[in-house]
């Protein structure tokens, strides 16, 4: 077995069920569904078993949604104790949970501890009553309040607030009561997402109606900014475009997939990749619980090239040419050559000793830096 063989691999698990859709979501969850939980779970415990076939170690787990507070508590126990049998965690494996503050419940906070959970993540989005009613949450802020409350009482101490920026109608004087909503729940952790307006959404209608107004692009980048303030001045620090923490409470599970680790998925609409193979499930629930089999699809070495940057450049320190070259075989100058020239030129992208990374103005327009990247 060789080296790269034995790496340790993070672990995401998709659980797709939400109660209801909101206006902005166009990710793989349903609503009306709850009745299917079980037996998406056995599907799952049958994937995790298959997979644990590659007899290597889990460093990061990492439930995700849909929302994963809305499995019963028993449900949860059953998921949790059967990866557990299927593979084997590091010890101080960082295990996270995402929770909608809507549906956590003290049984289910506690499973999750049991269970070995030690990190959580709220999708707080916004403080105020209108805004999170425009986003079709299920959740007010006083439910945040008391979520949070609870996840102390049952011993949690990492947890995230996911927060919305850009959203139609938000204002400065939102987003610095929001923060200052979030700040007093003393998370270890914060995500700041730009409002993507995605095709197909509730909110996409909306927007091109003229129905709902979006914030003009400075004053959104004034909202970045704000945040990227207050926060520092609490003592977060910036590690990437959208996610701010404490020392030492950066997502260990999300900056493994930036620095492009190796990771399986299970579940609907779960990805992962091994070696040089994608894996990706079939996003709709029925299929999945058929047992239609995932995709594979092999990354050709400059696409796995392309990736690293485009994964890597989300990091502030960047992407480090060691890594780089001990990962492909080459500098980050040999693979992309002349490709640097105009993004470096623009001021989009620096060097910062070993890493290549973005600028403060080139996070505004990441895309298009990629772009100059690609073949
Ligand atoms: S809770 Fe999350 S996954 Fe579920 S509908 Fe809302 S945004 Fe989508």
């Amino acid at each position: 077995m060789t080296p790269m063989e034995q790496a340790p691999l993070g672990l995401y698990v998709h659980l797709p069920f939400c109660v209801r859709k909101c206006a902005y979501c166009d990710f793989a969850s349903f609503a009306g569904r709850e009745g299917d939980m079980a037996r998406y779970v056995d599907a799952v415990l049958k994937e995790a078993r298959i997979k644990s076939g590659l007899s290597r170690p889990i460093a990061t787990l990492y439930l995700g949604g849909g929302t994963p507070s809305l499995l019963p508590p028993e449900t949860m126990d059953r998921l949790l104790r059967g990866l557990r049998c299927a593979f084997h965690f590091l010890p101080g494996a960082e295990c996270s949970c995402e929770c909608n503050p809507g549906t956590v419940t003290k049984a289910f906070l506690e499973t999750l501890k049991k269970g070995g959970i030690n990190r959580l993540s709220f999708g707080a989005q916004a403080r105020q009553p209108e805004l999170l009613s425009l986003l079709g949450r299920i959740h007010t802020w006083e439910q945040v309040e008391q979520s949070v409350a609870l996840a102390r009482e049952a011993g949690f101490d990492n947890i995230n607030l996911d927060l919305m920026l850009g959203l139609p109608g938000q204002t400065l004087a939102d987003v610095q009561e929001t923060l200052d909503a979030a700040l007093s729940l003393s998370p270890t952790h914060l995500s700041c997402y730009g409002l993507i307006v995605e095709e197909g959404t509730k909110m996409s209608r909306m927007v091109e109606s003229g129905a709902w107004q979006l914030p003009d692009e400075e004053t959104e980048r004034d909202m970045y900014e704000l945040c990227r303030s207050v926060l520092s001045r609490h003592g977060f620090f910036q590690y990437e475009i959208s996610n701010f923490s404490l020392p030492g409470f950066a997502c260990r599970h999300n900056l493994d997939c930036w620095q492009r680790k190796e990771y399986l998925g299970l579940g609907s609409a779960a990805c992962g990749f091994v070696g040089s193979v994608r894996f990706e499930n079939p996003p709709g629930l029925d299929d999945y619980l058929k047992g239609k089999p995932a995709e594979e699809t092999v990354i050709s070495p400059s696409e796995a090239r392309f990736e690293s940057m485009m994964l890597g450049l989300r990091m502030t320190e960047g992407v480090s040419n060691a890594d780089f070259a001990a990962r492909h075989g080459m500098s980050i100058q040999a693979a992309f050559g002349e490709k640097l020239n105009k993004p470096l030129a623009q001021g989009l992208v620096e060097w910062s000793g070993d890493c290549l990374r973005l600028t403060r103005r080139g996070m505004d327009v990441q895309n298009a830096v990629l772009v100059e990247l690609m073949d």
